[in-house]
């Protein structure tokens, strides 16, 4: 079955791609989706941080595609997001809200452009363990404000844990809307302990059915990976719960795939 990891962080510079690939062929990892490094503050490390990701992924643009970890906020962002997007060869964007909400008005200029750039956007949602108490501002529910911007796809990572019953709730406004597309995702990358992992994926694939879900593993590069766990532990729990093989593979691969196309 294909593989597609959707959520990887690059935490440092790669010199060398081989020892991704040969690590991705261990775990039978067929593309992994590269999230660049985290930036606050500066447009200019952003930049820089684009670049160290964009240099990685031009080395196996067949199985390395550029997630941009872009805060908005940041003076001068919208045409670094512009940049990316369209020629950097960034597939999507990242986002935690770092102590803002996504409805705020100031904020409206910024959804406007991903609208136009029908921009592919992977949230952080659910409780954050990291940007000091950054956690409230990632609720699934301030993405509603994004109906209003319907070419705008995004993810809700980690099922939103522990707001999961919440994150459902944000998929069943979005598919409602009939927008005319439906615009949201689930990206079931861990977060979710394993006490509740079982029921959480249940209940996402009972409402939003299997083409909304994506695996992912949240797994940093450089660094050994060890994707090969995550897919046995989430194989496991799709095997009980009898999904056929299409539905696995459209978990496992299709929906990413979808969601983020290589875009070279
Ligand atoms: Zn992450």
């Amino acid at each position: 079955m294909r593989i597609v990891d959707c959520h990887v962080h690059m935490k440092s510079k790669v010199s060398d791609v081989s020892d991704i690939l040969r690590a991705m062929d261990k775990n039978g990892v067929a593309r992994m989706l590269v999230i660049s490094k985290r930036e606050r503050k500066s447009l200019e490390e952003t930049r820089k941080n684009l670049q160290q990701t964009k240099s990685l992924c031009d080395q196996a643009p067949d199985r390395l595609t550029g997630l941009a970890w872009l805060e908005p906020t940041i003076h001068g962002m919208k045409e670094l997001a512009r940049e990316a997007l369209c020629n950097m060869g960034f597939a999507g964007i990242k986002i935690i809200p770092d102590h803002w909400y996504v409805h705020e008005d100031r904020l409206e200029p910024w959804w406007e452009l991903m609208n136009e750039l029908e921009a592919r956007i992977l949230f952080h949602t659910g409780i954050l363990y990291a940007f000091e108490d950054g956690s409230r501002f990632c609720h699934p529910v301030y993405l509603e404000k994004l109906l209003h911007y319907p070419k705008i796809l995004f993810a809700m990572a980690h099922i939103s844990w522990p707001w999961c019953e919440e994150c459902l709730a944000v998929m069943g406004r979005m598919r409602a809307a009939k927008n005319p597309q439906w615009q949201s995702y689930i990206d079931v990358t861990p977060g979710t302990p394993p006490h509740i992992r079982k029921q959480a994926l249940f209940n996402a694939l009972d409402f939003c059915g299997p083409d909304r879900l994506m695996f992912g593993t949240d797994l940093c590069i450089p660094g050994c990976l060890s994707t090969k766990k995550q897919i046995d532990t989430d194989l496991a729990i799709f095997d009980e719960f009898g999904l056929n093989e299409a539905q696995k593979g459209r978990i496992f691969s299709g929906t990413a795939d979808e969601l983020f196309p290589s875009t070279k």
